[in-house]
């Protein structure tokens, strides 16, 4: 066993979006001393929304994904530890041990371990041809089956399910989704959201199935060849997608004592249950002072604000985390924007006709309140509900459902 000291270091374990985002905040707040970012994938960080649209799409290379050059971890002394796996975390010695016996010792430490995706456990979920969208890897092996005419049973109607199929359909596959709720993307968005891209995945060519929940994998030479149902329905496919959701990876945190509670708990700059200690990313769980309450959240844009507050109270800067959350989900033409967390809303007023049209937005009032907005290729709707969010705007629902009134006007009144 070596031991790699750095003093007054960073260890920095995960090399995903957080991570990548950390080296450069850690920098810019003025950290001078060694950094080190150890992550258990082959590559360097890469960003992973394409890996389910443009990626996946074979649109875009994988220089596009990437989300910063080789020369970028030298250019900033970050030593890139890549294809290692972090085993534990001793903090009485501070030192971080990885699978191939190595142990570093840190000053402060950065976890940043994201997500995995939950695993489906019916019968037959190891037949090859049963799927799953986290990597890079796992995008190489669902395009070796995208050939027009295969036939893909995608289980799960969240947004990566919903993508992966208005992908495949670009490909001439024929798509099955399955999904256990009423609606897809039930999780995320209001009923109008999902049954406008309930009609829109028909109208394209994918069939939508709700109401279903997927009991088994059946196959023959250990292929898979059909997806069985909970109902007695059997959907002959050549290869299935699982995207049920994902677990954020807190085992290394809780093994070390910190404290976990749906996410790693941090408080609004980061910091652990040891002060030497930060988590940013998928992983945490983490406080917001616009809505009042904790949240663990699986978006980019969650992953570098709390990267870039993290790091700087790492570099001594105090950077309370106060964000309104905000994610985007794209399907054939489709941008899909929400902002802010719609969860307990009294009313949802809707601009636009998302019964007939591709372009609308819903925002979602407590008690007159602005608190959330899902909006389908609608830029302004996005931007100026994000602010006017932030200030805990009350709006009259009559304006902003008339489309003769700008969303400048909204905002400025
Ligand atoms: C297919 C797909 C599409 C998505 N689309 C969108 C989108 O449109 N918009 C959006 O906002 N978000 C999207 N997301 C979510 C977004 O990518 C994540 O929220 C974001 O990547 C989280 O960043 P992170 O740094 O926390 O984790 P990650 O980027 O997942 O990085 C964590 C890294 O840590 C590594 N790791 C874990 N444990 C260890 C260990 N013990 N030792 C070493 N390394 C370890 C992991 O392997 C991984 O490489 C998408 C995600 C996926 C999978």
């Amino acid at each position: 066993m070596s031991t790699n000291s750095d003093k007054g270091g960073v260890i920095i374990i995960g090399a995903g979006q957080a991570a990548a985002q950390a080296v450069m905040s850690l920098r810019a707040e003025g950290h001078e001393g060694p950094i080190r970012m150890i992550g258990d994938e082959q590559e360097p960080p890469y960003q992973r929304p394409p890996l389910s649209k443009k990626f996946l799409a074979g649109e875009i290379g994988f220089d596009r994904v990437e989300l910063k050059p080789a020369s970028f971890y030298a250019d900033n002394h970050c030593d890139l530890v890549l294809g290692c796996h972090v085993t534990a975390i001793e903090r009485g010695s501070k030192t971080v041990r990885t699978s191939d016996g190595r142990a570093f010792i840190y000053d402060k430490l950065l976890i940043a371990t994201g997500s995995r995706v939950r695993e489906i456990n019916v019968p037959g979920f190891d037949l090859e041809g049963v799927h799953y969208l986290r990597t890079v890897g796992d995008v190489k092996e669902l395009q070796a089956h995208f050939r027009e005419g295969a036939r893909l049973v995608v289980v799960g109607g969240g947004y990566i399910g919903l993508e992966v199929a208005a992908v495949a359909k670009k490909h001439g596959l024929d798509v099955t989704v399955l999904e256990t709720a009423d609606r897809v993307m039930a999780r995320v968005v209001d009923p109008i959201v999902s049954r406008f891209y309930e009609r829109i995945h028909k109208e394209e060519g994918v069939k939508i199935r709700v109401g279903v929940t997927v009991a088994g994998f059946e196959g023959e030479g250990g292929r898979l060849t059909r997806v069985v149902s909970g109902e007695g329905e059997s959907f002959a496919c050549d290869f299935a997608v699982v995207g049920i959701g994902i677990l954020p990876n807190v085992e290394l945190a809780a093994e070390a004592e910190l404290a976990v509670e749906n996410g790693i708990t941090v408080d609004e700059f980061g910091r652990t249950s040891d002060p030497d200690i930060f988590a940013a990313g998928d992983c945490t769980n983490h406080p917001n002072g616009i809505y009042g309450r904790r949240l663990r959240l699986e978006s980019v844009h969650n992953a570098i604000e709390q990267a870039k507050t993290a790091a700087a109270a790492i570099a001594g800067k105090q950077k309370p985390y106060n964000q309104v959350p905000w994610f985007w989900s794209d399907q054939y033409d489709l941008k899909l924007q929400i902002a802010g967390l719609s969860t307990g809303y009294t009313q949802a007023v809707v601009r636009g006709d998302p019964e007939h049209g591709r372009s609308f937005a819903v925002f979602y009032l407590r008690d007159g309140v602005l608190i959330a907005v899902d909006a389908v290729n609608r830029a302004p709707e996005f931007m100026m509900s994000k602010m006017l969010i932030a200030r805990h705007a009350k709006l009259d629902p009559a304006r902003l459902s008339d489309e003769s009134i700008s969303m400048k006007e909204i905002e400025n009144a």
